[in-house]
């Protein structure tokens, strides 16, 4: 396998740069994609003066092989965590810490008790009449000892430290299964913005050993973050909410208007854009906010596609697991509701692809 033998311009001086190809060294190559993207900006190794960096680290709450929902083909996708938002409806609810948590499943509990003796704060009690087990969270400061004790799987961090090279390392694992399905890797989260160095560094990886890569993003990040990764990215998966500003900042907390003018600067650039409808029952499957979607698509007609994302409720049975407070719950939209939204999209002149 032929490394990309160059780099964009406009990353020489970052601290991004650093030596893939010392830390990850694939045992299989990727012919169907050996492209050095973009070459019109594009400088040999030998001009790259800059002295080496350490390795970008980041926070990662999950690596997902064999992902078909995430962008084109088989892909892995890697979970950063940390968001810019908190919506009323967030499917992964650990990616919006921007630290590991403890996940504590009760049901899977035996009642051992390995976990009481593990645990140097006197977190985890257990009533052995009756086998009760509660966790003090207050007193926890996710060290880990109890999780390496507990082989019922009732314990587990989510979230760990991990090194670029690492993370690729796991990526490239998979590459015979990118090759013969045109797959990649994807980044998502919580935002995986919010680490930008650590996004930036994945991506400029994985396009450096030749995979094509996708990007998951909200889009409530500074139009300097869209910049920076935008050489790297071979396709944008980007949310759309909600379309009235006072309800979008009711079920994200956060500002629509930078999430569309970030739209419209990536549209502008011509970059690849999926557009992601997060659709919850009673929130904003109303006819006004499909109006603004359709009023979107139409007005940048270099977009790739919409795909609807229905509700579902995983990230409501997460939250016992961390310990937060129950949120909202709606309806879980079943197939004939799906197609409503497809078919009333489509009376808007909206195609929905993937799905
Ligand atoms: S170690 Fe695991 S199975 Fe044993 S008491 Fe603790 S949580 Fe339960
Ligand atoms: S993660 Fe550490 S501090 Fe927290 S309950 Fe387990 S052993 Fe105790």
């Amino acid at each position: 396998m032929q490394p990309c033998s160059g780099a964009p311009n406009s990353t020489l001086n970052s601290t991004a740069i650093w030596s893939y190809a010392s830390v990850v060294t694939p045992t299989t190559s990727l012919d169907s994609h050996r492209k050095c993207r973009p070459k019109s900006s594009c400088v040999p190794n030998s001009t790259m003066s800059s002295p080496p960096q350490p390795e970008p680290r980041g926070r990662v709450f999950e690596i997902q092989r064999f992902s078909i929902h995430d962008g084109p083909g088989i892909r892995t996708t890697v979970f950063l965590q940390g968001c810019t938002l908190a919506c009323l409806w967030c499917h992964n609810p650990e990616g919006g810490s921007s630290r590991p948590v403890l996940s504590f499943q009760p049901d899977k509990c035996v009642a051992c008790g390995w976990c009481v003796s593990a645990c140097p704060e006197q977190a985890h009690h257990l009533d052995v009449e009756t086998g009760t087990h509660t966790l003090d969270r207050d007193r926890c400061r996710v060290c880990g000892a109890c999780t390496e004790q507990c082989y019922s799987g009732a314990l587990e961090v989510v979230g760990r430290d991990m090194g670029v090279g690492e993370v690729l390392q796991d990526v490239l694992a998979d590459i015979p299964f990118y090759e013969t399905s045109d797959g990649g890797m994807t980044l998502s989260g919580g935002e995986p913005l919010a680490q930008l160095d650590f996004a930036a560094a994945l991506l400029q990886g994985a396009r450096h050993h030749g995979l094509h890569t996708a990007l998951e993003t909200c889009g409530s990040v500074p139009l300097a973050h869209l910049e920076r990764i935008l050489p790297w990215v071979d396709l944008f998966l980007y949310d759309i909410k909600e379309s009235a500003p006072e309800r979008h900042r009711e079920f994200t907390g956060g500002d629509g208007a930078p999430i569309i003018a970030n739209l419209r600067y990536l549209h502008g650039t011509g970059a690849a854009i999926r557009l992601r409808l997060p659709l919850i029952p009673t929130m904003n499957d109303r006819p006004d906010h499909l109006d603004g979607v359709a009023e979107l698509v139409h007005e940048l007609p270099g977009l790739e596609g919409v795909e609807i994302m229905p509700y579902h409720r995983l990230g409501t049975s997460k939250m016992s697991r961390f310990g937060w407070p129950q949120g909202p719950e709606f309806e879980t939209p079943d197939d004939a509701m799906v197609e409503g939204w497809i078919t009333a999209l489509g009376q808007r002149g909206v195609t929905v692809r993937n799905r």
